[in-house]
Formats: C-alpha cells, sequence, structure tokens
C-alpha cells in the first residue's frame, strides 16, 4: 500500500531543527515514573532523528495545569526518558521564550531537548496563533508523533502543522497504518465488536460503523439497552430504556447497509454487580425479574465466535460483560482469546483500542497476540466515530 501522508522518510533530517510531538502524558508517584510504556512508544522516533543528524526537540503536554505548577512539570519525565533511551536529554524551563531559544541554540546535531510542559500556557490548549508563532521559532520541521493527542486541535498538535512542514513520526505512523487497514481500506469482510456500558457514550461510532464493517457483534450493558428496544425483559440490568428509539434507528441503519447486528441471544445473569456472585445462564426469554445480565451467554459465545471466524477484518472496542469481576469476564476473554488465535494463524488481522478494551486484553494475556492495540483512548474513539483526526495531517 502506497503512503498517503509524510513521514521521517520524506525529509533529510541532518541539522535541521526538529520539533518533535510526543506523549510523554505517564502515570507518576511521588516524583517518579511508575509506568514506562509510553516513553518506549516514542522512543524509535527520537533515537532515529537523533541518529540522522537532526536536533530533536520535544513538545508535550503533562497533566492539566491550571498555569505554571511545578507539580506538573515534566523534568522528571526528561529523566527517565533519558534512561529509557540511554542518551542525554537537555530539558528547559519554559515551551517558548528566552530559555527555549537558548537551549535550542546550544543543541549540536543529534542531541535532545525537552521543553517544558505545553499546557504551562493556556494559548496550547487555545490553539493561539501567536503561541503556534513563537513555538515554531524554534524548529525547521513539524513531527507529530502523538496520535493519543491526534483529536485535539492544540497549537503543538495540530497548529504547528499550518507553519512547518509537517511529519508523522513512527510511532504515528504505525497507528495511521493500523487504522487503514483496518476500516479504511480493509481485508473484508470486516467485523467490529462493540461492548461496553453504555449506548449513549458510543452512538456516533455505531452510525459509522454500520457503513463500513459487514458484520457489528453488540455486547456489554449496551447490548442490554438494544434488546429492551427489542421488546425483550431485562429485569434490572444496565440499559438506557430512553435510548430505544436511538437503538432501533442504529439497527435499520444497518439493516440498509447490509451490515449483521449480532445481539446476544442468551445471557449470564446475577442478583449483584459483585465477584462471585452466583449466577446462571437465560434464555433472552426468561430472564428473571430480579436479575442482572453481566455477560454475555454461551449459546452467544459460540455466535461471535463464529462471527470472528467468517471475518477477514476485526475492530474491537469495549468488553462484552461486567470484565473486571469474575466470572462475568468470561465472554471477553475467550472471545479475545479466539480472535487471537484466528490472527495467529493468519486468518485475521485484529485491532482494538480504548482503555477497557486495552485492560480486558492484557487481562486475557493476549494483547501482543492482535495485529494492532491501540493505547489512544479519546483519539481511537473518534477515529472509530470517522471524525478526522486534526492532527494527523502530514
Ligand atoms: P465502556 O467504558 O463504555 O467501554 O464500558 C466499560 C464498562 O462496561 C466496564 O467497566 C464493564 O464492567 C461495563 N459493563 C460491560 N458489560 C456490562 C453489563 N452487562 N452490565 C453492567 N456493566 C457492564
Amino acid at each position: 500500500m502506497t503512503k498517503s501522508f509524510r513521514t521521517l522518510d520524506d525529509v533529510n533530517l541532518k541539522g535541521k531543527r526538529v520539533l518533535l510531538r510526543v506523549d510523554l502524558n505517564v502515570p507518576m508517584e511521588g516524583g517518579r515514573v511508575t509506568d514506562a510504556t509510553r516513553l518506549e512508544r516514542v522512543a524509535p522516533t527520537i533515537t532515529e532523528i537523533s541518529d540522522k543528524g537532526g536536533k530533536v526537540i520535544l513538545l508535550a503536554h503533562f497533566g492539566r495545569p491550571k498555569g505554571r505548577d511545578p507539580k506538573e512539570s515534566l523534568k522528571p519525565v526528561a529523566e527517565a526518558l533519558s534512561k529509557v533511551i540511554k542518551r542525554p536529554v537537555a530539558f528547559a524551563e519554559d515551551c517558548i521564550g528566552d530559555a527555549a531559544a537558548t537551549a535550542v541554540a546550544a543543541l549540536k546535531d543529534g542531541d535532545i531537548l525537552c521543553l517544558e510542559n505545553t499546557r504551562f500556557h493556556k494559548e496550547e490548549e487555545k490553539n493561539d496563533a501567536g503561541f503556534v508563532a513563537e513555538l515554531a521559532k524554534l524548529g525547521d520541521i513539524w513531527v507529530n508523533d502523538a496520535f493519543s493527542a491526534a483529536h485535539r486541535a492544540h497549537a503543538s498538535t495540530e497548529g504547528l502543522g499550518h507553519k512547518l512542514p509537517a511529519y508523522a513520526g513512527r510511532t504515528m505512523q504505525a497507528e495511521l497504518d493500523a487504522l487503514g487497514k483496518a476500516l479504511e481500506a480493509p481485508t473484508k469482510p470486516v467485523i467490529a465488536i462493540i461492548g461496553g456500558a453504555k449506548v449513549s457514550t458510543k452512538i456516533d461510532l455505531l452510525e459509522n460503523l454500520v457503513n463500513k464493517v459487514d458484520a457489528l457483534v453488540i455486547g456489554g450493558g449496551m447490548a442490554n439497552t438494544f434488546l429492551h428496544a427489542q421488546g425483550v425483559a431485562v429485569g434490572k440490568s444496565l440499559a438506557e430504556k430512553d435510548l430505544a428509539a436511538t437503538a432501533l434507528r442504529i439497527m435499520e441503519k444497518a439493516n440498509a447497509a447490509n451490515c449483521a447486528i449480532i445481539l446476544p441471544v442468551d445471557a449470564v445473569v446475577a442478583n449483584q454487580f459483585a465477584a462471585n456472585a452466583p449466577s446462571h445462564a437465560y434464555g433472552l426469554d426468561a430472564i428473571p425479574a430480579d436479575g442482572m445480565i453481566l455477560d454475555v451467554g454461551p449459546q452467544s459465545i459460540a455466535r461471535i465466535h463464529a462471527a470472528i471466524d467468517d471475518a477477514a477484518t476485526l475492530v474491537w472496542n469495549g468488553p462484552l460483560g461486567a470484565f473486571e469481576l469474575t466470572p462475568f469476564d468470561r465472554g471477553t476473554m475467550v472471545s479475545a482469546k479466539h480472535a487471537a488465535e484466528r490472527t495467529r494463524a493468519k486468518k485475521l488481522i485484529s485491532v482494538a483500542g480504548g482503555g477497557d478494551t486495552v485492560a480486558a486484553l492484557n487481562q486475557a494475556g493476549v494483547a501482543g497476540d492482535f495485529s494492532y492495540v491501540s493505547t489512544a483512548g479519546g483519539a481511537f474513539l473518534e477515529w472509530m466515530e470517522g471524525k478526522p483526526l486534526p492532527g494527523a495531517k502530514f
């Protein structure tokens, strides 16, 4: 497949001042980084630019500071990054002005500098033209490697792309390639598995998917709303009964678009939302009035597996049940393992994303077996909704 966007392959980096937007929003406790996954993800882009003689100038936000706040400084993160990439990372106390300009001027080819939290300036989130111009003065080109922030049109995630030649970093490139293969130019048939608590948070996503995929599995609490809309008595299950009309509209759209909707045909029901609560599988005509559906039942799982077997591409977001509570994690775990097996056998391209989904795949021990797992929560969901990502235009 030919690339439709510019990457590091399309620019001579030697001697260039490269403003590199990265995601350094790592979890910290007591001033120490507790999980370096995000640093490991951006490491290849940083070291490649440095090895090719570019001057790497890192731009990132951290947390949600209201103005300058030492607790939200990127300094300890820059130190942790230095350990991950095993190279010195200089630090400037501000991302614009004299402190930044002096630090940039001191860079030699291949050096790496991290600028202070862009959100110390409120103009960052406003995508303020003056602030963008101040940032742009520091670089010759802009490389964006922060897919997780690409749904936001902020100064460092979008504004700079209008001022400087723009390129995708390697992490961004991998993400865009994987997502493109999943929905834009997929190997057909395509199946989507959508679960999670509520329909209300995923209406746009479902409406977009019915026009893109051949089959749509709906599980989790949100399936209860669809079942209720079809006249199934769902007892005390989580269900947004006021969204019955929305559920029916989505089903009509799916029908018109030739997208098969696969809803549960049975359910695992308990009386309490608690781990190891006594539970039973029931057909849809027998859900007890005082019961709560907490997972898809065994017959539903068999249907989901068959649907996965029929597909060449899978896109997955959201658990099929209350996966944090045993045994109500079963539907999610066995379906994830099945998709992983098909992927390992090279029968399936599998792409998954969203916070809970990543946690569920990790719990099933199969995150590494999927073709691609996106850790970008908001950006991944907006992509699934079919919205353009302002920070991914290269
Ligand atoms: P979301 O953030 O929308 O992806 O929803 C994830 C949450 O949905 C998880 O915390 C699950 O426990 C919850 N969930 C999934 N299925 C059910 C269900 N049948 N009843 C209640 N909660 C559920």
